[in-house]
């Protein structure tokens, strides 16, 4: 069995790989840069773990991975679009720029768009295969000092149903999963402000999320125990999503 996680070399990304590489799944994984993690996965799990940079806006990066994958397997059987970034700056909505608004969207939508558009056919060519979308409580929650890591966000939900809709009759299907707070270098420079935040109550359960919450959701959907399932959106957020009174 064969994954590709996009975004791998740290964070969500690499626990997610992690996670998958412990079961019988080779992992390609991508990043802009190959990290040190990358390097620790491959020593651990040898002969398993492939690196191709790519930088999911570009074209040209995201046609070496299609490459990549084809020449090497032929066919994949799960592809987990997890790379995403934060903006470069916190800006309230009436301040944000035209380039900031491309900067982000450029990564986190039209790259997840594309890669899971590109990558479908070696999907397809699997008897049944799987995408996961990493989205964000981000995707139905107003932040509006980052309004378009919001808007990225609420179009993977939209990405997540289309292409649920139009790769079913393939055996494809694709979930879509929403973590809250989670511990990374993303969340390290508000991790102050979090804590207080899950201290006074923000979250049913109390405690950050760790990379690990997640990729325990996905190494599950890659073994198959969702495969009635499409379209579907897991809330792996403390309950963050639970509405109170
Ligand atoms: P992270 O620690 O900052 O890691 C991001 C990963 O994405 C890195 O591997 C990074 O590697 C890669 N990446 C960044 N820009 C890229 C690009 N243009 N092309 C390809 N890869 C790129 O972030 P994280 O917290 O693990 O987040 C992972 C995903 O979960 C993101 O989509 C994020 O929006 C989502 N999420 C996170 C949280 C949270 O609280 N942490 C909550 C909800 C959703 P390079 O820099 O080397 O490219």
């Amino acid at each position: 069995m064969v994954a590709i996680v996009t975004g791998g070399s740290r964070g969500i990304g690499k626990a997610i790989a992690e996670g998958l590489l412990k079961t019988d799944y080779s992992v390609i994984i991508t990043a802009r840069n190959e990290s040190e993690d990358i390097r620790k996965l491959k020593e651990s799990f040898e002969g398993k773990v492939f690196f191709v940079p790519c930088d999911i806006s570009v074209e040209e990066d995201r046609k070496r991975l299609f490459d990549f994958a084809k020449s090497n397997f032929g066919k994949i059987n799960l592809l987990v679009n997890n790379a995403g970034v934060a903006p470069r700056e916190r800006k309230d909505i009436l301040d944000i720029t035209p380039e900031d608004f491309d900067f982000l969207t450029d990564i986190n939508l039209k790259g997840t768009f594309f890669v899971t558009q590109e990558l479908a056919p070696l999907l397809i060519k699997s008897e049944k295969s799987r995408i996961v979308n990493i989205s964000s409580m981000s995707a139905y929650t107003a932040s509006v000092n980052r309004g378009e890591y919001c808007i990225s966000k609420a179009g993977i939900s939209m990405i997540t149903k289309l292409f649920a809709a139009r790769l079913a009759e393939y055996g494809v299907s694709v979930i879509e999963i929403r973590p809250g707070i989670i511990e990374t270098d993303m969340t390290a420079k508000v991790k102050e402000k979090y804590e207080k935040l899950i201290a006074e109550g923000i979250t049913p359960i109390n405690r950050m999320g760790q990379p690990e919450d997640i990729a325990k959701c996905v190494v599950s959907i890659a073994q198959g125990n969702f495969d009635f399932c499409t379209g579907t959106v897991i809330d792996c957020d403390g309950g963050f999503n639970v509405r109170r009174l």
